[in-house]
C-alpha cells in the first residue's frame, strides 16, 4: 500500500483524482489511504511534491543539513516574525522556522488590536485591515436577556491576519533573516544543558541548526520551552477554550466591538462579534476550560442562535483554539534560550490578547539577544535582562490583570466593578 511522507505533504488532492480506485481521502490536512489500493502508482506521478512512496520502499539515511546562524527564531507568527525582523535590522544572521506551509493559515484569532499598541511596530495599512473600529459595547446577559448594557470608545483593528502575519515574516525576509515554511523544530541542540541550536525537519530532509540564541515563538502548542527545561505547563483554570465562525450576511455597525458577558453565555469568559467590513464578523467566544459542561463550539451555536442579528447570518469559516490566561512565568529564559508571545504565556489574561504582547516581547527578545551575542555571554543569566525588561513593562500590567481575572470570580464578572474592569482592559475609554 502507498505510505504518505507527512513532512513533504502539501494537501493538494492531486493523488486523489487520479486515484482509479478511490483509495485516497483528503482529510483537510490529513492523506487517508484505505485498503483499497492496489500499489498501481499512478498518484506517486501526480504528486507535486514526492509524498508519497510505494510499499517497501527503502528510507535512504539522510545526513542532516548543518548550518550555522546567529539565532533561530521558532514560529512566525507575530512574535516570531518581529523578533527575526528585530534581530536581522541589528545585524545578527537570522533563520525564521514556520511548520505551516502557508504563515499565517489557519488563523486561530478574532484579530482584534488596539490602535496605539500597534503603532510601535507597523503602519496600519489596508491590504491587512478588515474593519476600523471606533466603539465598544459590553452587554451583560442572564438567561437570555440583556440585562446592562456599557458603551465606550477606542480606536482598534479587526485584522486580516492570514495576510498581516505573512507581512510581517516578509519584513524580516527584507531585513535580511532567512524564512523557511513547512520546516518543523523537533527538538533543541543541548551541550551541557545549554541550548546551541535546533534540530528541525523539512520538505528537504532533516536540518541540525547551530546558533548562539534560540528565540521559541511557538504559540501555544510551544514545545521549545519544554525542551530547554522550562515549565510552560498550563492548567485548564488558566486556559480559554475558544471557537469562531466569521459570519456573512449580518447587518452590524461595522465600527464597533461587542463583547458579551454572562455565565450562561461563556463560563469564565465572553463572547464577541467583531467586524470585519461588508456585512461579515468575527463571532466567537471563549470558555475557561475548567468550567464549562459543554464545548466552546456548542456554546457559541447557542449563542448565535439567541442573537436575531447573527443568527441570519452563514458561518464561512469555524476558527477553533486555546488561549493561556495564567499569571506571568517565573522563566522564559534558559541558556542560549529566550520564550516570546504564547509560547511564554504572554497573553492579557482579562482579555486574551496577545497579538502586540508576542510583537513586544519579539522585539526585546532580539535586542537582548543582540547584546548578549555582541557581549559574547548567551548564558541564562545574561539573557534573563529579557525577563527583567519584560516584567519592568508590559509583563508587570499582565500580573496585574492577573490578579484582577483572579479577585473577580466567574460569577462576580458581570458586577459593575468587574466592568469597569474589563472595558479599561479592552481599551473602551
Ligand atoms: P502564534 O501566532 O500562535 O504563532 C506561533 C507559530 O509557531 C505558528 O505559526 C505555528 O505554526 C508555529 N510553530 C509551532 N510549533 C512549531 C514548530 N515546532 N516548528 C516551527 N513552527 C512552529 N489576540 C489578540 O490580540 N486579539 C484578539 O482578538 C485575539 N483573539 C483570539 C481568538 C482566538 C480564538 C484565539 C485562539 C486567540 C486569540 N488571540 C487574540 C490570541 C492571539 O492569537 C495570540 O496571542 C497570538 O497569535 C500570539 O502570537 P505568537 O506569535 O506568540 O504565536
Amino acid at each position: 500500500m502507498i505510505k504518505v511522507k507527512v513532512d513533504r505533504c502539501g494537501y493538494c488532492g492531486a493523488c486523489v483524482g487520479v486515484c482509479p480506485v478511490g483509495a485516497i481521502e483528503l482529510a483537510e490536512t490529513r492523506l487517508l489511504i484505505n485498503e483499497a489500493c492496489f500499489d498501481c502508482g499512478l498518484c506517486l506521478a501526480a504528486c507535486p511534491v514526492g509524498a508519497l512512496k510505494a510499499e517497501g520502499y527503502a528510507e535512504t539515511d539522510v545526513v542532516p543539513l548543518r548550518r550555522r546562524y546567529d539565532v533561530v527564531v521558532v514560529g512566525a507568527g507575530p512574535g516570531g516574525s518581529v523578533a527575526a525582523w528585530e534581530a536581522a535590522e541589528l545585524g545578527l544572521s537570522v533563520l525564521l522556522l514556520e511548520k505551516r506551509q502557508e504563515i499565517g493559515s489557519p488563523v486561530r484569532c478574532a484579530e482584534g488590536v488596539a490602535h496605539d499598541l500597534l503603532m510601535p511596530f507597523i503602519e496600519p495599512d489596508p491590504h491587512w485591515i478588515s474593519a476600523e473600529a471606533t466603539k465598544a459595547q459590553i452587554a451583560v446577559i442572564d438567561d437570555g436577556a440583556t440585562v446592562a448594557r456599557r458603551a465606550g470608545g477606542g480606536k482598534g483593528y479587526v485584522l486580516e491576519r492570514r495576510v498581516f502575519d505573512r507581512v510581517l515574516a516578509e519584513e524580516a525576509a527584507t531585513a535580511g533573516a532567512q524564512v523557511m515554511v513547512k520546516t518543523t523544530a523537533t527538538g533543541l541542540l543541548l551541550e551541557d544543558g545549554v541550548v546551541r541550536g535546533v534540530v528541525a525537519r523539512g520538505p528537504a530532509g532533516p536540518l541540525e541548526i547551530e546558533c548562539a540564541v534560540v528565540i521559541g515563538a511557538d504559540g501555544v502548542e510551544s514545545q521549545v520551552g519544554p525542551w530547554a527545561g522550562l515549565d510552560t505547563a498550563l492548567s485548564l483554570r488558566d486556559t480559554m477554550a475558544c471557537a469562531q465562525y466569521l459570519l456573512a450576511g449580518i447587518e452590524i455597525d461595522s465600527a464597533c466591538c461587542y463583547y458579551y458577558v454572562g455565565q450562561g453565555v461563556a463560563p469564565g469568559g465572553y463572547a464577541w462579534v467583531f467586524p470585519k467590513g461588508e456585512g461579515k464578523a468575527n463571532v466567537g467566544l471563549g470558555v475557561q476550560a475548567d468550567l464549562s459542561d459543554d464545548s466552546a463550539l456548542n456554546y457559541l451555536t447557542r449563542f448565535i442562535e439567541s442573537q436575531p442579528d447573527l443568527a441570519q447570518g452563514s458561518p464561512v469559516t469555524l476558527v477553533v483554539g486555546g488561549v493561556p490566561v495564567g499569571s506571568p512565568l517565573p522563566r522564559l529564559v534558559a541558556g542560549g534560550l529566550m520564550l516570546v508571545g504564547d509560547a511564554a504565556r504572554q497573553v492579557d489574561p482579562l482579555t486574551g490578547g496577545g497579538i502586540v504582547n508576542a510583537m513586544l516581547a519579539g522585539r526585546l527578545a532580539a535586542e537582548v539577544a543582540a547584546q548578549a551575542i555582541a557581549a559574547g555571554d548567551t548564558s541564562a543569566e545574561a539573557l534573563a535582562l529579557y525577563e527583567k525588561r519584560w516584567m519592568a513593562g508590559r509583563g508587570r500590567k499582565m500580573a496585574r490583570n492577573y490578579r484582577l481575572k483572579e479577585r473577580f470570580g466567574p460569577n462576580e464578572r458581570t458586577s459593575p466593578d468587574f466592568l469597569r474592569v474589563f472595558a479599561v482592559a479592552i481599551g473602551a475609554k
